[in-house]
């Protein structure tokens, strides 16, 4: 095989494709590939993230759930600015990478069994495994916070997905999602390895609409840790490939409110609020389990954290908006991580900067002051 799934701890192999833990230690499975990215091999006339589908040896090519995600567009903003219009994806944010490559590697082992997965979010990617389970002709079951409302609520329950109301905190969701066994598999998008690895495909477009001279800088915003672990996975394979000469740097931007990563990585005690009330509500992940994962990967990239303030989130959403990019708060604490790095003269003149806007502003219940 030129891949295997194991245990990012014990280096216990996954028992099959629907694994989402270690099965002796319980910690997080990880990809990982033997072959090297080979741009040749570039399915050049696929206009999707399928166009690697090389480096994704675990889905076979006629086995592929698409609504056509990937290849977004990536736009000049201003001199060595740069935007990656994640927000343009089928269902309104990149976690469609991430449910491509799920759903396409296990619909048809779910179907044989007639069985159902299950998935815990309130938003993009509840709304997104929905989208795909129902191209797949899968049944999903989703299980959502009690207080869940607005658009992606909406947006799940029509793509036609089952979903479940769970009280109480966003990781008791979790456990109603994981325990609901009888017919159902466990596809929670955090966990899940194949949904974090799909998010590779971002970085070798990255690459690819740079013709290979990669920015110096990413910014993106982490809550759960699957668009950063993704990201890194992606632009090590490249680096190690050596299709890209060096890595960028990766900037990992949090909120004030939520920020784990940003604290671990600079050893400082966290203590999250009791409760949260950012603009930017899609970053809930207060104690995220990748979080150890996380951490080492963003060192061995040598990467960076910043933290944002709600008016500096703000204030990036409306400079977004004001210049045509409408995307949700939680995308725009990327900009406003980049919007501060700037000010505090910490970019130098020369570098290149990439901002990726993660989700789309449609979604937003947010309404103008
Ligand atoms: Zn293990």
């Amino acid at each position: 095989m030129n891949y295997e799934i194991i245990c990012s701890s014990c280096n216990k192999p996954a028992e099959s494709l629907l694994a989402f833990k270690c099965s002796s230690c319980g910690n997080p499975l990880s990809v990982h590939l033997h072959d090297k990215f080979d741009p040749a091999k570039i399915r050049k006339k696929d206009y999707s993230g399928w166009r690697y589908a090389e480096s994704f040896p675990y889905t076979s090519k006629t086995e592929i759930i698409t609504l056509g995600e990937g290849w977004t567009p990536l736009v000049r903003f201003a001199k060595n600015i740069y935007f990656k219009l994640e927000s343009s994806n089928p269902t309104g944010s990149f976690k469609d990478r991430g449910s491509t490559a799920l759903i396409s590697a296990i619909h048809k082992q779910i179907k044989k069994t007639k069985g159902h997965i299950t998935e815990d979010s309130s938003g993009n990617a509840g709304a997104s495994i929905a989208a795909y389970a129902s191209r797949a002709g899968l049944k999903a079951r989703i299980y959502v916070p009690e207080n869940v409302s607005g658009p992606k609520f909406s947006q799940i329950q029509f793509y036609g997905a089952e979903v479940t109301k769970v009280s109480g905190s966003r990781s008791h969701v979790a456990e109603a999602a994981q325990k609901a066994t009888e017919k159902g598999f466990y596809v929670g998008h955090i966990l899940h390895p194949l949904f974090r690895d799909g998010v590779r495909s971002l970085a070798y477009e990255l690459a690819e609409q740079f013709t290979w001279n990669m920015p110096e800088r990413i910014y993106l915003p982490v809550s759960a840790g699957t668009l950063l672990l993704g990201i890194i996975e992606g632009f090590k394979h490249l680096y190690a490939s050596k299709a890209i000469r060096y890595m960028p740097k990766i900037v990992a931007c949090q909120t004030e409110q939520v920020s784990p990563l940003y604290n671990r990585f600079r050893k400082l005690p966290y203590e999250p609020p009791p409760t949260l009330n950012s603009v930017a509500d899609a970053l809930v992940s207060v104690n995220p389990p990748l979080l150890d994962l996380m951490v080492k990967g963003l060192r061995e990239v040598e990467g960076a954290t910043v933290i944002v303030k709600e008016k500096e989130i703000y204030s990036a959403f409306l400079r977004l908006a004001k210049n045509g990019f409408f995307v949700e708060p939680s995308s725009a604490v990327a900009f406003a991580g980049f919007m501060q790095q700037t000010d505090k003269k910490e970019l130098e003149e020369h570098e290149k900067a990439v901002i990726i806007l993660t989700g789309t502003g449609l979604k937003t219940s947010l309404q103008p002051r």
